[in-house]
């Protein structure tokens, strides 16, 4: 069965005190989750292993890094390896974040590497997709994310692509306030999934996460995550205040 996960995205926000008292309020609301259920946080990378203890063995939650290098070691500096990041124990690295795309110009083909790093040392990639303003405006979004698959993930074989989980982020409604409609979401959604159909059939699409983001607040994530192509969400804003991040784990069918 497919997992449904509330992944908060804390990019570049927060100082060490304030995210472990952040943690702490979220951990104190002392949320029950079901087997398929997880919380993850995308924390910068100082933070990850103190953060990780602080989670302590609460099973169904995780962090995970925000990036990682597409090379193995070597002259990168300031750069973070998927082996650095594995020997800390964590579980998760979002990969192919739109800001990264846009500010860092990473390419499908870069992001199909740091894929393959992840995947190499059992690291789930949160992979993210999502077009522009401009696509969605000429109503060619389905195809532009097809492409987006098909040049990060479609050289993966059937085991590797369920190990995946892909969070649909429509960069028009990242950190602006404007959700993607329930109803677009969830038809972007049941497009993502048939087209990973179309690839490895519809049973091994069927056990892939597919996550949205955009604007997620406590205040419609009960309505985005009830469509049923939608898994949960990729969190920015939001999971910077306890009580709305709180509000869309609650949210998590
Ligand atoms: C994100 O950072 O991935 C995101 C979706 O941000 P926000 O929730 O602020 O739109």
């Amino acid at each position: 069965m497919r997992k449904k996960i509330a992944a908060a995205n804390w990019k570049m926000n927060k100082t060490f005190q304030e995210g472990t008292n952040l943690i702490n309020e979220i951990l104190g609301a002392d949320i029950h989750l079901d087997n398929n259920q997880q919380v993850v946080f995308s924390v910068p990378f100082p933070y990850l292993m103190p953060i990780q203890e602080q989670i302590g063995g609460r099973s169904n939650f995780f962090v995970a890094a925000q990036n990682c290098h597409h090379k193995t070691s070597g002259a990168f500096t300031g750069e973070t390896s998927v082996d650095m990041i594995a020997s800390m124990g964590v579980q998760f690295c979002v990969v192919g974040h739109s800001e990264r795309r846009e500010y860092f110009a990473e390419s499908n083909a870069t992001i199909a590497e740091k894929v393959n790093l992840c995947l190499s040392k059992n690291i789930t990639p949160i992979f993210c997709c999502g077009e522009p303003l401009a696509i969605r405006e000429d109503e060619i979004q389905n195809d532009f994310v097809a492409v987006q698959l098909d040049e990060s993930l479609f050289h993966l074989d059937q085991d590797a692509i369920q190990k995946v989980v892909i969070a649909y982020e429509p960069i028009w409604a990242i950190g602006t306030g404007k959700t993607a409609s329930a109803d677009q979401a969830q038809e972007m959604h049941a497009h993502l999934r048939s087209v990973l159909a179309s690839k490895y059939g519809k049973d091994i699409a069927n056990n892939i996460s597919i996550l949205y983001g955009g604007s997620v607040k406590g205040s419609n994530a009960n309505e985005l995550f009830s469509q049923p192509d939608v898994d949960g969400g990729l969190v920015g804003g939001a999971s910077l205040v306890a009580s709305e991040f709180i509000q869309i784990i609650t949210a998590l069918k």
